[in-house]
C-alpha cells in the first residue's frame, strides 16, 4: 500500500558521524549551487476542475548535483532554512519563476498563474515586500499573476507580524494561498482575519480517497468552511481518477497532482498549454 505521500528518505543506517560530514559536505554545495546553475525549477499543472484547463503552476525547485544527481527540495530545503542560504535561493527562485510566467505570455497564451512556495524565513524578512515588488518591476509580470503559498506554521508563528506583512503583500496585489492545510495548527480565528485567497488541502487528506472515510469528511469539511470563507480549495496529491471525480462532486475548485500532471520542464509546460488553446 501506499505510505500516503509521507517521504521518509533519512539515512537512518548511516554512523552520525557519517550524517554529519555528508550534511557538512552538502552544505558547501548548496553554497555554491546558485552561482554554479545546478538549481532549476519544475512546474506543476493546478487545473480548474470546472473548465478542466490549466490555470496556474506551482514552480518546485530542483538541485541537479554534480556528483549525487538531482536533490529533491524535501532534502536540501531545511539545510538552506538553517544556514540561511534559503535567501539567496528563494530570490532567485521567485526571479526564475516570474521571469518564465512572463516568457509564457509572450506566446500570447492565456495568462498561467505561478504558483511560488515561500518559506518561513523569507516571509519574517522584513525586506520581501520590497522582494517582490522589484522582481514583479524587473520583469513585468502582473502581480495578479504571482500566487505566494505560505504554510499555516509560517503564519501562526507570530499572528500580528503575520497581519502586517499580509497587507503589506495583498497591497502589491499578489494572489496569496495557505499551503499544506490541515497539516499544521490553523486558528479559525486567524485564518478568518488572514484574508487569504486559496487554501491548499494537503495531500496527505487526498490520498486515501475515495476509501478512506475519515479523511474524505476531513476533505469535505475543509471545502465547506473554505467556500464559507469565500476563498478558493486546491486539492493537491490527486493521483487517481476516482479522486478527481470525488473532489468535483465535493465542490473543490481546482486540483494539483500526477494524475492532472507531475512537475515538469517549461518546454513540456509550453506543450500542455498549446494544446489546450487548440481546443
Ligand atoms: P509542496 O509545496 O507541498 O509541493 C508539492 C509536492 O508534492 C511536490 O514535491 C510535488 O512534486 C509533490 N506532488 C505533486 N503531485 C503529487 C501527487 O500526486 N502525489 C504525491 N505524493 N506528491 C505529489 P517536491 O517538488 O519534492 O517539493 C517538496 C516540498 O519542498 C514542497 O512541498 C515545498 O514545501 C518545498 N519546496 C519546493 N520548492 C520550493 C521552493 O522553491 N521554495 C521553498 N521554500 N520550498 C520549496
Ligand atoms: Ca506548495
Ligand atoms: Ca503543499
Ligand atoms: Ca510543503
Amino acid at each position: 500500500a501506499k505510505s500516503c505521500g509521507k517521504n521518509n528518505a533519512k539515512l537512518y543506517s548511516s554512523s552520525l558521524t557519517m550524517q554529519i560530514m555528508s550534511h557538512v559536505k552538502l552544505e558547501v554545495g548548496l553554497r555554491k549551487a546558485l552561482k554554479r546553475e545546478e538549481l532549476y525549477l519544475l512546474y506543476q499543472p493546478q487545473i480548474d476542475v470546472s473548465s478542466a484547463e490549466i490555470v496556474g503552476v506551482e514552480a518546485l525547485v530542483r538541485w541537479r548535483h554534480p556528483e549525487r544527481g538531482i536533490i529533491l527540495p524535501t532534502e536540501f530545503i531545511p539545510l538552506a532554512e538553517e544556514t540561511g542560504l534559503i535567501m539567496p535561493i528563494g530570490e532567485w527562485v521567485l526571479r526564475t519563476a516570474c521571469i518564465q510566467a512572463m516568457a509564457w505570455q509572450r506566446h500570447s497564451m492565456r495568462p498561467v498563474r505561478m504558483a511560488v512556495n515561500l518559506s518561513a524565513k523569507q516571509f519574517k524578512d522584513e525586506n520581501l515586500t520590497q522582494m517582490v515588488i522589484s522582481a514583479l518591476h524587473e520583469t513585468g509580470l502582473d502581480p495578479r499573476l504571482l500566487e505566494l503559498e505560505l504554510t499555516e506554521g509560517t503564519l501562526m508563528d507570530d499572528a500580528r507580524a503575520t497581519m502586517v506583512t499580509l497587507d503589506q503583500l495583498r497591497a502589491i496585489g499578489v494572489y496569496l494561498s495557505i499551503d499544506d492545510f490541515g497539516t499544521g495548527y490553523s486558528s479559525m480565528n486567524y485564518l478568518k482575519r488572514f484574508d487569504v485567497r486559496a487554501l491548499k488541502i494537503d495531500k496527505s487528506f487526498i490520498c486515501g480517497l475515495p476509501q478512506d472515510s475519515e479523511n474524505a469528511a476531513i476533505t469535505r469539511a475543509i471545502i465547506a468552511m473554505a467556500h464559507g470563507l469565500k476563498m478558493v480549495v486546491v486539492a493537491e496529491g490527486v493521483e487517481t481518477g476516482e479522486q478527481l471525480v470525488l473532489l468535483k462532486q465535493y465542490g473543490c475548485d481546482m486540483v494539483q497532482g500526477f494524475f492532472l500532471g507531475a512537475p515538469q520542464s517549461q518546454e513540456l509546460i509550453v506543450t500542455m498549454l498549446k494544446k489546450q488553446s487548440l481546443v
